[in-house]
């Protein structure tokens, strides 16, 4: 017999939370074999709420935890069996098309093809009609927010909501999961205040039913995105997904794309999939290159205070004088963009700025020497139109330096013992002038032998 995850009829709870006071649970008990301690389990799944959100909430319907739990499924190779009906629709949608299409793209990974069992229900729920995005502070969110509060956009598709959720998270100790929430989600409010829309906060504990360190929860993830709209199906009626890449670089299967891209890549794709009677997704920003979105916001002022691309800082640390290290190759992709379009000033708050001027020729050099072909392709592009010159030692310090510093490191990241050289003599430091973020894995991890 197969092995299934088995879902109960969704309840609502009232409860006492660290993060929200007062709070309120969407929640279902999930019964199936843990998959890391392979022992089965009665577990209760919870998507958490401030208490004001309880009327949003919707327990008639199990798609919050159908879709929450569908890359846990389908890597385990475990079918669900649900008590309480789902959008008739997305069954459909999900057994004939995303499921088949996604575990036979991804055999590699790999994915399964599993089965949906339980009810369905065609039947509209009423709901506020509420029109919501995800936001993380960096390009792409920022790009959603200024485009759909524009003037351009239809009411019935203009942003009311930011949505912050857990969802992300590849952690697995629980404080440390609340405190990153907390202090993201304090971020997102303040980006609500400044751009006149409402902010809801999230957080659930679907990656307990997850596989650590979380490789489907953290590739696979926008059915488990999608699951938070499915828990507060009575406010939201639209939902915009931001879009990493866009439309030019689509593929369904991930094995044919290099290192660094997730399921984000065919979000066209999985959006149609997920509509349903209730709910529309759309992939907001696939119609444009990072560049472009970045010219879009680039006179955006929530963004000029806001915006945080940082691979290093963690979003809003409030230690940090600006909310990006302003050295690491995404900070600097940024800046040398905004730079090639004469926007950079307009970002003082957010990069050190200063900096980069006192040091724009190595700094430059590293951005062309660090980012990928196509990415330096596009700033030379908007250099050139702007008559903005890229000076001739920046190309010095990108062939000469930082390039083969890049290529010496993808060669000798696999080596243990250069591991342990690199982080034990701060060279990570000394290199980038910034603490990479594996630093204290690896001090801890030696020190621990
Ligand atoms: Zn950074």
């Amino acid at each position: 017999m197969r092995k299934k995850i088995i879902i109960s009829k969704p309840y609502v709870k009232e409860c006492k939370s660290e993060i929200f006071g007062d709070a309120v649970r969407l929640c279902a008990n999930i019964t199936m074999i843990n998959p890391n301690t392979n022992k089965k389990e009665d577990k209760e799944c919870y998507f958490e709420f401030e208490r004001n959100c309880k009327k949003y909430l919707c327990p008639e319907r199990s798609d919050a935890f159908v879709t929450g739990l569908l890359s846990s499924a389908m890597e385990l190779d475990m079918d669900i069996e649900f008590e309480a009906p789902i959008s008739e629709r997305l069954y459909y949608q999900l057994t004939n098309y995303y499921i088949p299409i996604v575990s036979k793209s991804n055999s590699y990974y790999p994915l399964y093809n599993i089965q949906l069992f339980g009810p369905c229900d065609d039947n509209q729920i009423k709901n506020e009609k509420a029109v919501a995005t995800g936001c993380s502070g960096g390009v792409d969110s920022f790009y959603t927010i200024a485009k759909h509060i524009s003037e351009e956009i239809p009411d019935t598709h203009k942003l009311t909501h930011l949505i912050c959720s857990s969802s992300s998270t590849s952690d697995s100790v629980k404080e440390r999961i609340i405190k990153t929430f907390i202090s993201t989600f304090y971020g997102v409010k303040e980006i609500a205040k400044d751009c006149n829309l409402k902010a809801i906060g999230c957080f659930n504990n679907l990656n307990e039913f997850y596989v650590f360190p979380y490789k489907a929860f953290n590739m696979f993830y926008t059915t488990t995105f999608s699951s938070v709209c499915f828990a507060l199906q009575k406010l939201i009626s639209i939902y915009y997904v931001n879009a990493g890449d866009p439309i030019s670089k689509f593929a369904l299967d991930l094995s044919t794309l290099p290192h660094g891209y997730d399921s984000s890549i065919f979000d066209v794709f999985t959006v149609s999939y997920i509509n349903t009677e209730n709910l529309s997704f759309y992939s907001t920003g696939v119609e444009c290159i990072r560049i472009e979105r970045e010219k879009f916001i680039s006179d955006f002022k929530p963004a000029h205070k806001n915006l945080t691309v940082c691979a290093v800082n963690s979003f809003y640390d409030k230690t940090n004088k600006y909310k990006n290290c302003s050295l690491c190759a995404k900070d600097l992709r940024t800046m040398v963009d905004f730079y090639a379009m004469k926007k950079l000033d307009n970002f003082k708050e957010v990069f050190d700025v200063d900096n980069f001027k006192n040091h724009k020729v190595k700094l430059i050099g590293k951005m062309m020497g660090l980012n990928k072909k196509a990415y330096v392709h596009e700033m030379k592009k908007e250099a050139k139109i702007n008559n903005v010159k890229i000076p001739l030692g920046s190309y010095f310090y990108a062939y000469l330096w930082y390039k083969p510093i890049k290529h010496l490191r993808l060669m000798l990241k696999n080596s243990k013992i250069i591991r342990k050289i690199y982080y034990k003599f701060n060279l990570d430091y000394k290199l980038n002038g910034y603490r990479s973020s594996t630093y204290d894995f690896y001090q801890g991890k030696y020190k621990n032998k």
